[in-house]
């Protein structure tokens, strides 16, 4: 089958044949209908280097994947083939106590995971290809009614992320609070359709470039700002000089950090969603007094399926452009030159 490799670091991806996966027992073997490409795969491709993960190339690229039921290994039940399925991305251990509750981006014993704090398309080979194997029966949750693979391969990754972001400061974006978004590509343009969809909170949504803005109004963000020297002070007078109940930063960059801890207010929370390399002093006087500042990792399989529910009704809609595995390198390239918008899925 063919499948889009990343071959080594600081690399591009190639097309390439490889055999296709048979399921061992307890695994299933995924028909690909729709493979997201998230900006992390800029950075695999990019920014690291052997020895900063715990893991490393060739592998087949794509951790945003839904299908259908291809092939069930010996002993999985309550699957079908044919049926219509997303992939859970991180791939734990399987028996720890977070792996246990569905959490396996945070499992606590990541050596006797698959692959530590990896999985398909990060480490192992993932779902940029026509088949992909899934190691265990876990991971393949089915779609809801409703839902077809393209539309919901992005709620896996671009969806799951800011649900999980979101979801764990619910209590601070009661009715008369502010979240701002801080980038609106994939993951924040669905961030700002998660908003909408699950609290009352006011959204102001930050971005350099005036389509992603577009986007975000599309979205139902109630206010959009071209980021720049104002910005903070745009959004500390739109909120009384409080600031943000919520700062998002889909960007983690040096200024998208400086712009979030100038802007959150007091008790709020700062959330790092974006691996931009970006870092943050922290210190008595430099962060408002019990501002919360954490990054988080993708989110758990209970959220999975609660996104999917959302996607299914209608309430979350990434907005996708889908390219095949031949045109998979013109998706990345308009990723990095910002004329890609919304979400690109690759349909092999
Ligand atoms: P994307 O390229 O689709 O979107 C990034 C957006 O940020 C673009 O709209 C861009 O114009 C905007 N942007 C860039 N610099 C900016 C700045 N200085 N100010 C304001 N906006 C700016 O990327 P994506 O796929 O949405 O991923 C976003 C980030 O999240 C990446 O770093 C990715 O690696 C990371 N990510 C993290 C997780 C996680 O679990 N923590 C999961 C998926 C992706
Ligand atoms: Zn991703
Ligand atoms: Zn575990």
């Amino acid at each position: 089958m063919r499948a889009l490799r990343l071959p080594a670091w600081k690399s591009d991806p190639e097309l390439v044949e490889i055999d296709e996966p048979t399921p061992g027992p307890g695994q299933v073997v995924v028909k690909i209908g729709g493979a997201g490409a998230c900006h992390s795969d800029l950075h695999l491709m990019h920014d690291f280097d052997s020895g900063t993960l715990p893991w490393g190339p060739p592998f087949v690229l794509g951790h945003e994947n839904a299908g259908w039921v291809h092939a069930l290994g010996a002993g999985v039940s309550g699957l079908e083939v044919g049926q219509p399925v997303a992939v859970y991305g991180p791939w734990g251990c399987g028996v720890c106590a977070r792996c246990r509750v569905g959490a396996d981006n945070y499992c606590e014993n990541p050596a006797a995971a698959p692959v530590p704090g990896g999985g398909g398309g990060l480490g192992l080979d993932g779902g940029m290809a026509e088949y992909e194997l899934v190691p265990a029966a876990r991971h393949v949750v089915p779609l809801p009614d409703g839902l077809d693979p393209v539309q919901a391969a992005p709620l896996t990754d671009a969806g799951l992320t800011p649900y999980h972001a979101i979801r764990r400061s619910w209590p601070k974006l009661v009715p008369g609070s502010t979240a701002v978004v801080i980038g609106v590509g994939g993951l924040g343009h669905v961030g700002v359709q998660i908003l909408k969809a699950t609290t009352a909170t006011r959204v102001v949504a930050v971005d350099t470039r005036d389509e992603a803005l577009r986007l975000a109004q599309e979205c139902g963000a109630d206010l959009t700002l071209r980021s720049g020297a104002g910005t903070a002070d745009e959004i500390r007078t739109l909120t009384g000089g409080r600031g943000a109940d919520v700062v998002l930063d889909f960007v983690g960059a040096d200024p998208t950090l400086k712009l979030a801890v100038s802007v959150v207010r007091t008790v709020g929370d700062l959330t790092i969603v974006g691996i931009g390399g970006g870092s943050l002093t922290m210190s008595y006087f430099t962060v408002p007094y019990e501002a919360s500042v954490q990054t988080t990792y993708w989110g758990s399989r209970p959220e999975l399926i609660e996104v999917l529910d959302l996607g299914a009704r209608g309430l979350v809609r990434p907005k996708i452009t889908t390219f095949g595995l031949d045109d998979a390198m013109d998706a990345y390239r308009r990723m990095q030159d910002g004329t890609l918008e919304g979400r690109a899925v690759i349909v092999p």
